[in-house]
């Protein structure tokens, strides 16, 4: 069953939008009435009743009436026009700051005034500034409001009157058929959602019965039910990408074990049981026709790498190549590295592909790619760029997915197809993403974990104190380092300036230099040149220094076995995933080892509990749990894959509850229908680029 729906009205069709209004409200988002329609109120007031001034609290809103008993003009620190409204039941004063004679005037002793306002503690009593009001003339009383008044999101030049005048004129529109009902019937009975047309209006005119602690908290049904269309839309939209992907065909990638036998046996250690049922799952999706899209999520240090590799390996073992792709340079170096070692002893030709490849070793690097001499390259984004020509492309490993946003992933997979074959496709992540956000953001994958660590490894000790410590901390560090250990000290500033950031690193390495006179001290920040970067790593992996200044950008996979303590200034401003990376840069030998999370006081509440969270876990699903629950999904999967989390009316932790409901709903409905185009449109939007690949 298809559904044709109607092309969406233009917001020009309703009477006052002009080109002026049009662009306002392109900024909020509403170009069309369904959209108007879809724009909800942030909250409501009630103008339903007349409150009695006796009854009024600091902070109420609401409505009030009576009369002015004195109006007069009283000269403060600032000139302004102070009345006292009195009901009988008490006195509330009235201050304005800006006032016309003509106001002044109508505000007399004696008029019968209505007002609506917040209530606040005053000098004398309880008063509203600036309220709304009305003077009433003897003997005609309007009536008060029947339903609540809806408080939308603005923007500059649009007030909540003219909003709301526009919303009620789309809402005749509504009548007329504007927004049609696209969930079947059968749907809306199984999950008993309440039909879309009433639940909309609903939430605009609320009636006076309403549940308005339900309204405020978001859980009304009215809002259950958009919420769980708009989960659905976006649900629908990552199934239809992971539809016409598999549509394509993939290279069948037989694992031969002429490689991969060798390669386990020259590893110094066993695979760890989860590793090898990991990797079983990856040979078996890469022996299929149609392209893998698997997510392998493992915690720092579960050894996803040689997961990787064994993956890379089949699509050797096949004639074909490898692509491997991390988010920085020192991470696709040390691939690099790591690959070598592991695959040219077994005759395996590995190059790689950074930013800092010029010249002629590029151009080198390009035709080994595309003659297909080059069997694996490992690079950064650099891989995709135009110029790079792959003969035979049948794997692209992506690691450390959660730099990379949703929309480049999705690039990268176009850049890898040829004709209609795509390369399978294999992304890690070491942030371990909760079951609920998996199931929503990356709906077009299929997930494996890798929940077991290499044995041997000791749980880092972890130690929250006060920066008063400071000289304390620093002895640590001395003593570590004369016992032949090596430190990170990392230094975090507000993420924005990344200039400052530096700067700030660059301070305390000069003051660690001066504190710690007898310690070879290096720095590394996002300013350095790559090669400089990547310099400074490579002497601190080679144990030529003995601490490492940082910022953040140590923050992925960099794997120095020897670094054994780490100390983490100002950790109350960092998530708890990005903690719990960077001190997962320790703990990767046998050595019992050290994070010291040196915080400023004072904490807040919520700054002590998830510091709390660090100490005594050190389990990154249950650290990914903890702070989707105190700081919300755009935390916790990263800036850049907000864009397309960025929903209108659903919050994916308030509505966690319906995100299983969601994948049974769209389960028995099929993504390529009409009926699911019209749902991503109208959810989705033009903005839906990475739907169609
Ligand atoms: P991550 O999952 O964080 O990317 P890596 O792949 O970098 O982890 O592995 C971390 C370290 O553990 C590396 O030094 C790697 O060689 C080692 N390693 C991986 N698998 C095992 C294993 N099964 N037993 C022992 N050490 C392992
Ligand atoms: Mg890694």
């Amino acid at each position: 069953m298809d559904i044709e729906v109607a092309a969406p009205l233009p917001v020009t069709r309703l009477k006052g939008v002009g080109t002026a209004m049009e662009l306002k409200l392109q900024r909020l988002g509403i170009t069309s009435i369904q959209d108007l329609l879809l724009h909800l109120p942030l909250r409501y007031q009630d103008r339903t009743r007349v409150l009695p001034i006796g009854s009024l609290r600091p902070g109420d809103e609401g409505v009030v009436e009576g009369n002015i008993a004195a109006g007069d003009i009283v000269q403060g620190r600032r000139r302004m026009l102070l009345c006292r409204l009195q009901d009988g039941t008490g006195t509330l004063s009235l201050r304005f700051f800006h006032f016309s004679a003509a106001q002044k005037n109508a505000l007399r002793n004696g008029a019968r005034v209505r007002c609506f306002g917040e209530v606040r503690p005053g000098q004398a009593g309880l008063e509203m500034v600036h309220p709304e009001y009305r003077v009433l003339s003897p003997g005609n009383e309007p009536p008060v409001d029947d339903a609540l008044t809806p408080v939308y999101p603005l923007t500059e030049g649009l007030t909540q009157g003219r909003l709301r005048g526009l919303v009620m004129q789309a809402l005749e529109w509504l009548d007329k058929g504007a927004i049609e009902e696209i969930l079947p019937d059968t749907l809306l009975r199984q999950w008993s959602l309440s039909p879309l047309c009433e639940s909309i209006r609903y939430l605009h005119c609320p009636p006076v019965d309403c549940d308005q602690a339900a309204l405020l908290e978001h859980r009304h049904p009215a809002q259950t039910r958009l919420a769980f269309e708009e989960l659905l839309a976006h649900h629908l939209s990552l199934l239809k990408i992971r539809h016409s992907l598999r549509e394509q065909g993939a290279p069948v990638l037989k694992p031969t074990g002429e490689f991969s036998r060798p390669f386990l046996a020259g590893l110094p250690f066993e695979l760890t049981g989860a590793q090898l049922r990991v990797a079983r799952e990856v040979a078996r999706d890469m022996n299929m026709a149609v392209p893998m899209l698997r997510l392998v999520q493992g915690d720092v240090g579960s050894g996803k790498t040689v997961v990787a590799a064994l993956a890379a390996i089949q699509a050797v073992e096949n004639g074909s190549q490898a692509a491997v792709m991390a988010p920085t340079e020192i991470l696709a170096e040390q691939h690099f590295n790591n690959f070598k070692a592991w695959l040219e002893p077994l005759g395996i030709t590995v190059d790689w592909l950074v930013g800092k490849v010029k010249g002629k070793a590029r151009s080198e690097t390009l035709a080994r790619t595309a003659s297909g001499q080059a069997q694996v390259v490992v690079g950064t984004h650099a891989l995709f760029q135009e110029d790079v020509h792959f003969a035979d492309l049948a794997l692209v490993v992506v690691d450390e997915q959660h730099r990379f946003g949703v929309h480049q992933r999705l690039t990268l997979r176009e850049k890898g197809r040829d004709g209609n074959r795509t390369p399978h496709q294999l992304i890690m992540t070491a942030t371990p993403i909760p079951r609920t956000l998996t199931m929503s953001a990356y709906a077009d994958l299929d997930c494996s974990i890798i929940d077991e660590l290499p044995p041997g490894r000791t749980p880092v000790n972890t130690v929250v104190i006060a920066d008063g410590r400071r000289q304390e901390v620093i002895e640590r560090v001395r003593q570590a380092c004369a016992e032949g250990r090596q430190a990170y000290w990392v230094c975090t500033l507000i993420e924005e300036s990344e200039a400052l950031q530096c700067q700030a690193a660059e301070v305390t390495a000069e003051q660690l230099r001066e504190a710690l006179p007898e310690l070879r001290i290096g720095l590394v920040h996002g300013r350095l040149k790559a090669t400089e970067k990547a310099s400074e790593m490579a002497r601190f992996k080679a144990a030529e220094l003995d601490l490492l200044v940082a910022t953040t950008v140590i923050e992925v996979g960099v794997d120095v076995p020897n670094a054994s303590l780490m100390i983490i200034e100002n950790p109350e401003r960092l998530g708890l995933a990005q903690l719990h990376q960077l001190r997962g840069r320790v703990g990767r030998g046998s050595v019992e080892s050290f994070c010291v999370l040196m915080y400023h006081a004072p904490l807040s509440q919520q700054g002590r509990e998830r510091l709390a969270v660090m100490r005594e876990s050190s389990d990154g699903f249950r650290i990914a749990e903890k702070d989707l629950e105190l700081r919300g999904p755009g935390e916790v999967l990263g800036t850049r894959q907000t864009g397309m989390m960025a929903f209108k009316i659903a919050d994916l932790q308030r509505d966690s509850a319906l995100l299983p409901k969601i994948k049974q709903a769209a389960a028995v409905l099929d993504a390529d229908s009409g009926l699911c185009q019209s749902l991503i449109k109208r959810w989705l939007g033009a903005g839906d680029d990475y739907a169609h690949v």
